[in-house]
């Protein structure tokens, strides 16, 4: 079925509660919901054995995607979605998708929050982490792209 929003022909297609004529795709949903300005959480599991734990949740009928080949860092999707990440050796937390992080930033520094400095990273994010009391990790984001 073709998106309304962009046009493309896809098999998941939602009708909006007002209009049931307009149909859009999760990808366009995704982009409207970042238009929202809210932040788009994405939790980090940490693993010990990547390769087990890329075998595992593809057995639980997950796809995965890892950012570089034999590297520590690896997308979990379901149906083309991405709904956790996993790290190895690395801190459970989440990640947070925000429209503005130097916003986020400076209004975490002004709170007392200690956190690094937003920098930018070669795949294509600014971003920044600050470690709550319990030792989880939030890295907070926005495209720089
Ligand atoms: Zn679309």
């Amino acid at each position: 079925m073709e998106c309304s929003c962009c046009g493309n022909d896809r098999e998941n297609v939602v009708a909006l509660r007002c209009h049931d004529d307009v149909k859009i795709c999760p990808g366009c949903i995704d982009w409207l919901h970042h238009q929202t300005g809210q932040a788009d959480s994405t939790p980090i599991l940490s693993v010990t054995d990547m390769p087990a734990a890329i075998a595992f949740y593809e057995q639980a009928g997950f796809s995965t995607h890892e950012y570089e080949p034999g590297g520590g860092y690896t997308f979990v999707a379901y149906d083309d979605e991405n709904v956790f990440d996993l790290a190895l050796d690395g801190k459970s937390g989440c990640y947070l998708l925000v429209p503005d992080v130097d916003a986020w930033h400076a209004r975490l520094v002004a709170g007392g929050i200690t956190a690094t400095d937003p920098d930018n990273y070669e795949y294509g994010m600014r971003e920044f982490e600050f470690i709550d009391p319990s030792g989880n990790s939030v890295r907070v984001g926005t495209p720089t792209g």
